[in-house]
């Protein structure tokens, strides 16, 4: 939750009025009037979702694919509103689509995770945006880079957007995954950190790319103190036009809601308070001593490089890289740490043992 110094926004608002977290749902396209209409009736009913959800214009990867029905599909949201009294957001790419989601009333828009990529398309954004008050949230940029998301939200930051939230949707990776998007979760949590007051919303459909994985992102989010959710939503979901193995019915959204588990940021049991903060403590003591370990190894890399540059020798020794790598996490296996873990901490310190002999090696006699 945004801290509370923050000013009210759009989106604070909503994630005051129910106890549970911000949810926003609807199909990922817009397709029929029915279909919209059957999915809003479907969300209405259970009560908890505040913002309906639709794409009208759809970036899909390859050509042909359906792309959305475009502005034709504009009224049916407006048929949602009048008929459901939800709110409807859709996404928007150029500032044709601004003006055309504006002139049919659209409550909040959004900017998707190729359009967050392109700095000239959120400035053009950001611009069409300027005076509106219309609300925005911005997803995150499709490839694994922080500070375009960032960027993003500073662009309509600076044409005088207040209202605004994150969605983190996950990032493309070349490498297998059992994701449709890796959620890299180190990234939402970097830009939470520089952006407290902007609520972040996980979008675990476009993460996951499966149904079966929504509950257990929809958790971790919530675990990790996310502030909503924006769930696909379809009446037949095999027969959607698109993200067809991702969406779900209504009534699913319903039950998964129910199977999430709400934990509470923190407890005043005082019990719980003591056992925390002891444990905390304690923790403190570990980082310390892991603190001074790597001041202990980090000397001895000096001392080595010292002696290295005496006897004239190179600094990387490929051979005794490779044993380290290998020992270290067989260690770490043994003690019960994760050695993939262990095995990335090892490449950072590589580095740094690698950046302090370069320092020694160049020094000038
Ligand atoms: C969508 O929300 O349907 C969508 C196209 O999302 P993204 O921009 O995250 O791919
Ligand atoms: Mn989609």
């Amino acid at each position: 939750m945004p801290s509370v110094s923050a000013p009210e926004t759009y989106f604070t608002r909503l994630l005051h009025a129910q106890a549970a977290p911000l949810l926003i749902a609807g199909p990922c396209s817009a397709e029929t009037e029915e279909q919209v209409l059957a999915t809003a009736h479907g969300l209405r009913a259970l009560g908890r979702v505040q913002l309906f959800r639709a794409g009208v214009w759809k970036p899909r990867t390859r050509p042909g694919s359906f792309e959305g029905r475009g502005a034709a599909a504009l009224p049916w949201l407006q048929r949602v509103k009048a008929e459901t009294g939800l709110p409807v957001t859709i996404e928007v790419a150029t500032p044709r689509h601004v003006e055309e989601a504006l002139a049919y009333g659209v409550d909040v828009l959004w900017i998707g995770a190729r359009t967050t990529v392109n700095p000239f398309a959120v400035q053009e954004l950001a611009d069409a945006l300027a005076g509106t008050g219309v609300p925005v949230m911005v997803k995150n940029p499709v490839n694994p880079d922080v500070a375009l998301w960032a960027g993003a939200l500073e662009r309509l930051e600076r044409a005088g957007i207040r209202d605004l939230a994150a969605i983190h949707r996950g990032f493309s990776t070349f490498a297998p995954s059992r994701y449709r998007n890796a959620p890299t979760w180190a990234l939402p949590i970097e830009l939470k950190t520089r952006f407290p007051h902007i609520p972040l919303i996980c979008d675990p459909s476009h993460i996951g790319g499966r149904r079966d994985l929504l509950l257990p992102i929809a958790q971790k989010a919530l675990d990790l103190d996310y502030d909503g959710l924006m769930i696909e939503t379809h009446p037949t979901p095999d027969q959607a036009l698109s993200d067809a193995e991702q969406q779900i019915t209504p009534q699913r959204l319903g039950e998964l809601l129910q199977e999430l588990k709400y934990r509470y940021r923190s407890s005043d049991n005082a019990e719980y308070r003591n056992k925390a903060e002891e444990l905390r403590q304690k923790m403190d003591v570990a980082d310390r001593e892991i603190i001074e370990a790597l001041a202990r190894r980090m000397s001895l890399v000096e001392e080595l490089a010292e002696y290295k540059r005496e006897n004239n020798v190179k600094i990387l020794q490929l051979d005794r890289w490779q044993e380290i790598f290998a020992s270290r996490r067989d260690w770490a296996g043994r003690v019960g740490v994760n050695e993939k873990f262990v095995a990335e901490l090892y490449k950072l310190i590589h580095i740094e043992s690698i950046r302090k002999q370069t320092e020694i090696l160049q020094r000038p006699e």
